[in-house]
């Protein structure tokens, strides 16, 4: 793609009629961001699995900034923390992997700042790291060190669709990207509070659909998750 670095803020693409009329809007990535998703949809690192485990611990503090919301407002008392979870689904004929959370899920405007631009430590560390060393070597990059968060679906997913209601909001809103340039947001009905990441994998990580390899992973990786885990509807 040609040259992106003019852009500073998620720029919002004109919708043409026919998205206007669902409510579909089109953004485009800020410069840095869309270096660092092609860098992690393309990465040869070999260790993708790690994407789970920042998709994990992100839900994991979406689950904790409810709970603290909910000792905030002194509602814990009454609801208990029964409700916080988190459920991963693998299907194989699918091959999809679905990761959900009952935390505090997004308002439309976090949606697109929190998943258009970056500001974890990790991810900026990993493009000082890139720009070091060029595109070439990324098995000692700091994805391994550090997790490059959200944006490591890419690295197994060819298209992520986030669903997320937050605790403030009656309507739901979705997020999708296909790897490109843009990510679209439009209104999604969404019964509960939470936010559900819908990776639709790309034929060579078809391993993450498998729900024996994926247990295995969250085995692995859940040993600081204060949360319940379900795979496929058991408890792990
Ligand atoms: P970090 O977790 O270091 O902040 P990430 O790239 O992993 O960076 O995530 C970016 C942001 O997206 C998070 O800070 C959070 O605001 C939002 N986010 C990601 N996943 C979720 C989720 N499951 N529920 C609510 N917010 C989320
Ligand atoms: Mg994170």
């Amino acid at each position: 793609h040609g040259k992106r670095d003019k852009k500073t803020e998620p720029k919002h693409v004109k919708p043409d009629s026919n998205t206007q009329r669902t409510g579909d809007e089109s953004h485009s990535f800020k410069a840095e961001t869309q270096m660092l998703l092609d860098m992690v949809a393309n990465s040869l690192y070999s260790d993708k699995e790690v994407f789970l485990r920042e998709l994990i611990s992100n839900a994991c503090d979406a689950l904790e900034k409810l709970r603290f919301k909910n000792i905030e407002t002194a509602r814990s008392q009454i609801q208990g923390n029964e409700d916080l979870k988190i459920e991963i689904s693998a299907n194989k004929q699918e091959m999809v992997l679905v990761i959900e959370d009952t935390g505090v899920g997004m308002t439309k405007d976090e949606l697109i700042k929190n998943l258009g631009t970056i500001a974890r430590s990790g991810s900026r560390a990993f493009i000082e790291d890139m720009k070091k060393k060029g595109k070439s070597d990324m098995s000692n990059s700091v994805i391994g060190q550090f997790g490059v968060g959200f944006y490591s679906a890419f690295m197994v997913a060819k298209k992520v669709e986030v669903q997320t209601r937050s605790s403030s909001d009656k309507s739901g809103y979705k997020w999708t990207c296909d790897g490109s340039s843009i990510f679209h947001v439009e209104p999604v009905e969404k019964e509960t509070v939470g936010t559900k990441i819908i990776l639709h994998l790309k034929p060579e990580a078809r391993e993450f659909a498998d729900s024996q390899r994926v247990e295995d992973l969250v085995k692995k990786y859940s040993n600081f998750v204060r949360f319940p885990i379900k795979l496929n509807g058991n408890q792990i």
